[in-house]
């Protein structure tokens, strides 16, 4: 096998172990020494080596005797898990002391799905405690570090993800996006995330921060691959009562079905692309308006004609966002009270007391400062103030889309204001965390799918060298038509194929 074994993503691998240019144990095994060699990131919360090698020879004995090699096109295909999920075999944590030596006792859908497509997992990844943040620096077990400059975040909450399918530990993750916690940090860490309808993916087994927006999905390194990681672990599930009853989906054949106007040169020929107005302010970085404009003009040139929409409401999306969430956050918590799961006060008075002390203990500060806002905006007096009025500006937000939808496909824009910041960049500022969510939380309200494709690097200004990621929206259910659009563009591009330097990186190896 010519070239490192690493850069092949999650296609190239299902190619060159159907071909048997590799087995999976080999991948499987020099993946697990790089992880090794870049232990510094911080991205791994745990890596079972043993298992992943007895899983990776299970998958080429399978391949051996010819089993199913067009069903299972992902047979020994190396990938890891957010820490969100809960595995069976492998310790969850959500990021969080609460659940320090905690183990499940059963599979997320998610995870149970990719396992039964024949994936091998290598490993759990860090991410904000119980996926609350913008940069991977509120994980109890320590901040993740960016693979493109190790002073700076990779993003967050799936930094853990973003930065491990940066870095080329793993050709892919899985993430869960809330706010933006799939394509935030596949924008900044510069690799690709898909965030599917709410519904598409089961939240059965995946640890709930806010119910009504938690969303799964892949962060791999190419639209391709996304769509082939997205077709294997969406679906219904009688598990989850928000799950969408929807029959299977061939996201990778939607992604290659060429558009009714499609020609060799324009295969984005007749797609509509909406520019919102709110999207593009004075105060967006100028290394990142610069790298998404070319991006748009590149849409251009292969088909797509661009128009100026609106989404009014795009700034009110944080303050809404910001009393959902943790609405929802305060009631999911109750859970972890020291009786349940994880972790418990060694020392307690009464009930109350262990309760009490074990929560006082197990959560970190944005944890609590999540579920004392979640209390008060859902307490009699201010329930109708603050929660109620979020509930109807949410309504009026995906509304604004449905409008913008009418005259466009697609909306793009910029996934983020910023490139990544620098670690501790942010102080202990919640709020300036808050408002850096300001492009992502619209279509989190909304329940639409979203994506994030890299776009090339900051020429200018502060963070400069930086990747930055080119959003786009789909209406629901459009997943297909989104993965369409960002396969076309890195047909006709590189950006998702650059990949850190090892000097940036400072690996031992
Ligand atoms: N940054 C947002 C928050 O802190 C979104 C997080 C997420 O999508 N999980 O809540």
């Amino acid at each position: 096998m010519s070239g490192a074994l690493h850069d092949l993503g999650v296609s190239d691998l299902a190619r060159a172990l159907a071909e048997k240019k590799v087995s999976s144990v080999e991948v499987t095994g020099h993946l697990l020494d790089r992880i090794a060699a870049h232990e510094h990131l911080g991205a791994w919360l745990c890596v079972d080596a043993d298992a992943a090698l007895a899983q990776a020879r299970d998958a080429d004995a399978q391949r051996a005797q010819g089993n199913a090699e067009q069903s299972r096109p992902l047979l020994g295909v190396p990938l890891a898990h957010k820490d969100i999920f809960v595995t069976r075999d492998l310790p969850t944590t959500a990021a969080s002391k609460m659940l320090a030596g905690y183990r499940s006792p059963f599979d997320a859908t998610v995870v149970s799905r990719l396992s039964a497509a024949g994936t091998v997992t290598l490993g759990k990844l860090n991410c904000d405690e119980f996926a609350m943040g913008s940069g991977n620096e509120n994980s109890a077990y320590g901040a993740v570090k960016n693979p493109w400059d190790l002073t700076r975040v990779p993003g967050g909450s799936s930094g853990g993800s973003a930065a491990a399918v940066a870095a080329r530990l793993v050709p892919a993750a899985t993430g869960t996006d809330t706010g933006g916690s799939i394509r935030q940090p596949a924008s900044f860490s510069g690799i690709t995330g898909i965030k599917p309808t709410y519904g598409v993916c089961s939240r059965f087994g995946m640890i709930a921060f806010a119910s009504s927006l938690d969303q799964a999905g892949p962060m791999a390194r190419s639209a391709e691959d996304c769509a082939l990681l997205l077709g294997a672990m969406s679906g219904f599930d009688e598990r989850d009562a928000t799950s969408a009853q929807r029959p299977p989906q061939d996201y990778a054949r939607a992604m290659r079905s060429p558009r009714a106007d499609a020609t060799a040169a324009q295969p984005l020929k007749g797609l509509r692309i909406g520019l919102p107005v709110e999207f593009f302010p004075p105060a967006l970085a100028s290394g990142v308006d610069g790298a998404v404009r070319a991006a748009l003009a590149e849409l251009e040139k292969l088909g797509a004609t661009l128009i100026d929409v609106s989404l009014p409401r795009t700034e009110l999306s944080i303050p809404v966002y910001y009393i959902i969430a943790p609405a929802e956050a305060s009631s999911n918590l109750n859970r972890f009270d020291g009786v349940k799961f994880g972790h418990r006060a060694a020392k307690y008075t009464d009930l109350i007391d262990m309760y009490k002390k074990t929560r006082a203990e197990g959560f970190g500060d944005e944890v609590k400062r999540r579920i004392m806002i979640g209390s008060y905006v859902l307490s009699h007096g201010y329930y109708d103030a603050y929660y109620l009025q979020a509930q109807k500006l949410r309504r009026m937000i995906a509304d604004d889309f449905q409008h913008c939808f009418a005259e466009c496909d697609l909306i793009a824009g910029p996934v983020a204001p910023t490139v990544a910041w620098k670690l501790g960049g942010k102080g202990d500022d919640p709020v300036a965390n808050y408002l850096a969510d300001i492009f992502t939380l619209p279509a989190s309200l909304a329940g639409l799918p979203g994506m994030s494709v890299p776009a090339g690097f900051a020429a200018s200004g502060e963070g400069a060298g930086m990747p930055v990621g080119l959003q786009l929206i789909g209406n629901y259910f459009q997943e297909g038509t989104l993965l369409h659009a960002a396969h076309a563009f890195q047909q006709a591009t590189d950006w998702h194929r650059h990949a850190p330097s090892a000097t940036a990186m400072g690996g031992t190896a």
